[in-house]
């Protein structure tokens, strides 16, 4: 095998040959030349009593299960089904994202030159392929000052994901009503554990009007000059919830009124999410590991 490594410190080294050594990941494995892989993100957490929870694990493998379905496809162009498969378990130690309890915002860059995911694609599913291919816009949003990348999709720019979190918006829609909207599970969504559980607790509650809806650019801007938007925040297991205060759009910077708002909703669910994920409440939703 002719190996040649590379370090940011001394660039390209000389280069060598070598027999192939017996490595448990085949440098010919479909896993990296055709990125038939997958992954789950999945926290487990020392509660306030000592004791380890999972949160809604049952969910987690639920996607894992159709995203392997969706990855071991048969074959086509060349490419073998997979005869054999690695599952890693990397467990590192995590502290509490938000230790502090204090917020913060983050900037988004909206260009719809870069699509994350289509239809009839594998966005709804947490295979590889979804996120390499996604670095180089998230790489520009930081030369324009911004922290993440706001998806769009289609002629409409429809708003779907920010970074690798699902997408909220609180505010009051069309017909003056108060509702919380996020993107419908249509194919170019993930479906998150962290969306799916907002909004359970929402419509469990039962205060405003929970929708799973499309939700445009212009829906938002045409919102944001009537002073409808209330807070727009980031879903996901890394962080809970992260609210957003910038997008950076058609070369305006958009200010979005969330952290203004308290942010009232969004510390609501982060409160409420980790007491169940720390133990502070009690709820079936926590999975204790003996
Ligand atoms: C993992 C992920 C999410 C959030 O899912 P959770 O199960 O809530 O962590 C949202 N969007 C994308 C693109 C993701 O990869």
């Amino acid at each position: 095998m002719l190996i040649i490594e590379w370090s940011l410190a001394s660039g390209w080294k000389k280069p060598y040959i070598k027999p192939l050594e017996n490595l448990s990941l085949h440098p010919a494995s479909s896993s990296l030349h055709y990125a038939i892989e997958l992954f789950e993100g999945m926290k487990a957490y020392r509660g306030v009593d000592g004791k380890i929870r999972l949160f809604r694990p049952t969910l987690n493998m639920d996607r894992m299960a159709r995203s392997a379905r969706r990855a071991t496809l048969p074959p086509s162009l060349g490419v073998k089904k997979p005869t054999k498969a690695l599952l890693y378990v990397i467990m590192s130690p995590v502290g509490p994202y938000f230790a502090s309890g204090s917020f913060n915002p983050i900037s988004l860059w909206a260009d719809p030159k870069y699509v994350r995911a289509w239809k009839g694609g594998t966005g709804d599913c947490k295979l590889g392929g979804n996120y390499g291919s996604s670095i180089y816009a998230q790489q520009e949003a930081l030369e324009l000052g911004c922290q993440q990348v706001l998806w769009l999709y289609g002629e409409d720019h429809q708003i779907t994901e920010v970074g690798t979190m699902n997408l909220f918006l609180y505010w009051i829609n069309e017909d003056g009503e108060d509702e919380l909207a996020t993107p419908p599970l249509d194919g170019i969504i993930l479906p998150g554990v962290t969306r799916q559980s907002i909004l359970d607790l929402a419509r469990n509650w039962g205060e405003f009007k929970v929708s799973e809806r499309y939700i445009t650019m212009s829906d938002l801007t045409a919102a944001l000059e009537e002073n409808r938007v209330k807070e727009m925040f980031g879903a996901g297991t890394a962080c809970i919830v992260c609210p957003i205060s910038k997008i950076l759009y058609k070369g305006k910077h958009l200010h979005i009124p969330t952290m203004e708002n308290g942010p009232q909703l969004t510390s609501r669910f982060l409160n409420k999410l980790s007491d169940i994920q720390y133990g502070r409440e009690d709820s079936d939703w926590a999975v204790l590991v003996s």
